[in-house]
């Protein structure tokens, strides 16, 4: 049996395993997607043990996207680009770090006909899925990405290692929104029990964005989170961040299998 799964702590609420499992029963692939759940004491041992298991492939998720970079052998220009890893590659006999967390957001879109090429785009925040948001919108063609923290030192750091866009503090960025035609919610705040949920979509003046920007949240639990609900009262196109959770295990899967991802398959896992 091939084995692959996904590297984290904690994995209590992850999609991934419901999502492989159902792209490698379509395919008729003989494999297991597997929840490793190591704890940050035992992770270089636990990567240890998946090279020893022969575990094909595996998906990183939080807190180890880029402390996994260090215990690979390689990682690749998108990877590098982001300074994360959410997917490992077995190449040979390697193990090879790439991030398809950015391509996953940009198929989304795509996939929603929201345009990229010369857009002028925001992303709010400035952790791991800000970094793979920026790269990815600069990688899909955006005339200028800026971003938007509540710490601006995290903003300038982003920018500064990604060599992408401009660094805002979030406390002015609607100062910025009239030219705005793609904004992406890319922090945590707007998770399903947080306290600021409310709070954080009230405090972005979404009122001053141009009729045609379209607004995304890549938070997914919940699929409509308060942002993308005050955006959507004021008439404008949002997306969820669920069509980047598929496309992000849709591309780790092709590198995987060789195989095209069955995303009829996967996207019914992931929706509930
Ligand atoms: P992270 O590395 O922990 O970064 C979280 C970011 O959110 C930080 O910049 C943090 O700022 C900011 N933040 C949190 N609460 C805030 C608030 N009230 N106001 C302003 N900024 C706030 O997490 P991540 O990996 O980037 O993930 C962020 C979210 O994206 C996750 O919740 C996840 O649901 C979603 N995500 C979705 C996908 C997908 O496939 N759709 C993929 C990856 C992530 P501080 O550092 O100042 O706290």
């Amino acid at each position: 049996m091939r084995v692959f799964g996904i590297l984290g702590y904690p994995l209590t609420h992850t999609r991934s395993p419901a999502m492989h499992q159902a792209a490698l029963r379509a395919r008729g692939i003989d494999g297991a997607y597997m929840k490793f759940e190591v704890r940050e004491a035992n992770l270089v041992q636990g990567v240890q043990e998946l090279r020893e298991l022969g575990v094909e492939g595996y998906n990183v998720t939080l807190p180890y996207k880029e402390a996994i970079i260090p215990l690979l052998d390689g990682v690749d220009d998108t990877a590098r680009a982001i300074g994360a890893v959410n997917t490992v590659v077995r190449v040979g006999g390697e193990y090879v770090g790439t991030n398809t967390d950015a391509a996953g957001l940009t198929m989304s879109l795509v996939e929603e006909n929201v345009r990229l090429s010369g857009t002028t785009a925001i992303v709010i925040g400035a952790g791991g899925a800000a970094r793979a948001a920026t790269v990815g919108l600069s990688f899909g063609g955006a005339f200028e990405v800026k971003v938007a923290a509540r710490r601006f030192t995290q903003a300038r750091s982003l920018t500064r290692d990604t060599q992408i866009g401009l660094p805002l503090d979030l406390a002015y960025v609607g100062e910025h929104f009239q030219d705005c035609k793609l904004l992406v919610q890319a922090t945590s705040a707007t998770l399903h029990g947080r306290a600021d949920a409310q709070a954080f979509a009230d405090s972005l003046p979404l009122d001053e964005l141009p009729d045609d920007c379209v607004v995304v949240d890549l938070v997914y639990e919940p699929e409509w989170t308060t942002v993308r609900l005050a955006a959507a009262a004021m008439g404008l196109k949002t997306v969820g961040g669920l069509g980047m959770l598929l496309h992000q295990g849709a591309a780790a899967f092709e590198r995987w299998t060789g195989e095209s991802a069955p995303l009829d398959a996967m996207r019914a896992a992931i929706t509930k």
